[in-house]
């Protein structure tokens, strides 16, 4: 099911929390909403399940409005980041609640159970959410939204109560589980890392407003706008004043794309970070802090020299 967002806007009292948001998401698709917090990435999700009523603008499924169905007509599902389990209710009854009276016991019984094995928590059942580990309690969750057979998936911060490392299998399972399902996806995050390695799509936000979309690849290439380039990309792009190349404004430059050895510019090292296969170096320029990427390490107080392989802006 595509989903389509025209003019969306929402105030509470005097916050714009969205402000004129149009989207085109496609079938099959898995689109990230990225965005710091206060953005109005969990409104939009709200907005899309019928949770939130918007104040203008409409919200499509497929081709029909359904700006004004109740939430339980319209075929969406939504995880949320705190995974919202009832815990006097066995892992089994939790599975069923999405579906009740609405099939057979013994048919709704049949998908919830694929649906655990499917995620890997088919051995707990019986078990209650408190005798889970958070990681076991998010598939849970996972799972209990795919037993609405959902025609769009809405998650929330899904993954922001794991771990490190729990966090990668499990952007890994939900991408998994969504291709396989071809579930039309709307994905919030704060996580840059995270929405690169998910996303079809990207669509980032600040204050109400979507202020660039595409591909991870092309945000990653080219950076329209000051505030993604202090939001795309990991660490993310230093901002240095255009003067160190005789601009105005401001400029954005990637660590991977300042070259450290040779060019006209020169500063000093003022720190390095040990990256695994190469090191972070943070170098100053009068006043101004630059980083760089660099395969051996630099002496702090070292002079160096260096030269911008690529910018992006400059804006004002
Ligand atoms: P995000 O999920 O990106 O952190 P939200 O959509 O939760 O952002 O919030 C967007 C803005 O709307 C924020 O400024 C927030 O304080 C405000 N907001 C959200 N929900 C409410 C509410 N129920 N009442 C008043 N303000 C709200
Ligand atoms: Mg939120």
């Amino acid at each position: 099911m595509s989903v389509e967002l025209k003019s969306v806007s929402k105030t509470y009292k005097n916050v714009k929390a969205l402000d004129n948001v149009n989207l085109s998401i496609n079938k099959g698709e898995f689109f990230v909403i990225l965005g710091p917090s206060g953005s109005g990435k969990t409104t939009l999700l709200r907005a899309v399940a019928g949770l939130e009523r918007v104040e203008s603008g409409r919200i499509i499924l497929d081709g029909k409005d359904i700006t004004d169905l109740p939430p339980h007509k319209r075929e969406v599902a939504m995880v949320f980041q705190n995974y919202a389990l009832y815990p006097h209710k066995t892992v089994l009854e939790n599975l069923l609640m999405p579906v009740e009276g609405e099939m057979k016991r013994e048919e709704a019984v049949k998908l919830a159970r694929d649906m655990a094995s499917m995620l890997g928590i088919g051995d707990l059942l019986s078990r209650f959410p408190s005798e889970l580990s958070g990681g076991q309690q998010q598939r849970v969750a996972l799972a209990r939204a795919l037993v609405k057979r959902p025609k769009v998936f809405l998650m929330d911060e899904p993954l922001s109560n794991l771990d490190a490392i729990q966090r990668v299998s499990a952007r890994k399972l939900i991408r998994d589980v969504q291709r396989e399902n071809e579930i039309t996806t709307l994905y919030v995050t704060h996580d840059q890392v995270e929405a690169m390695a998910l996303a079809d799509r990207i669509a980032i936000m600040n204050q109400g407003r979507v202020i660039q979309m595409g591909t991870p690849e092309e945000i990653y290439s080219r950076v329209e706008d000051e505030f993604v380039a202090t939001f795309f990309g990991n660490p993310p792009m230093s901002l240095v004043s255009g003067k160190v190349l005789d601009l105005r404004g401001r400029i954005g430059v990637r660590p991977e794309d300042v070259e450290l050895g040779q060019g006209d510019m020169k500063g000093k090292v003022t720190d390095v970070e040990f990256w695994g296969d190469r090191y972070l170096v943070y170098i100053s320029v009068e006043g101004e802090e630059i980083r760089a990427f660099y395969p051996y390490r630099l002496r702090i107080g070292e002079e160096v020299r260096f030269k911008f392989r690529k910018y992006a802006g400059p804006w004002s």
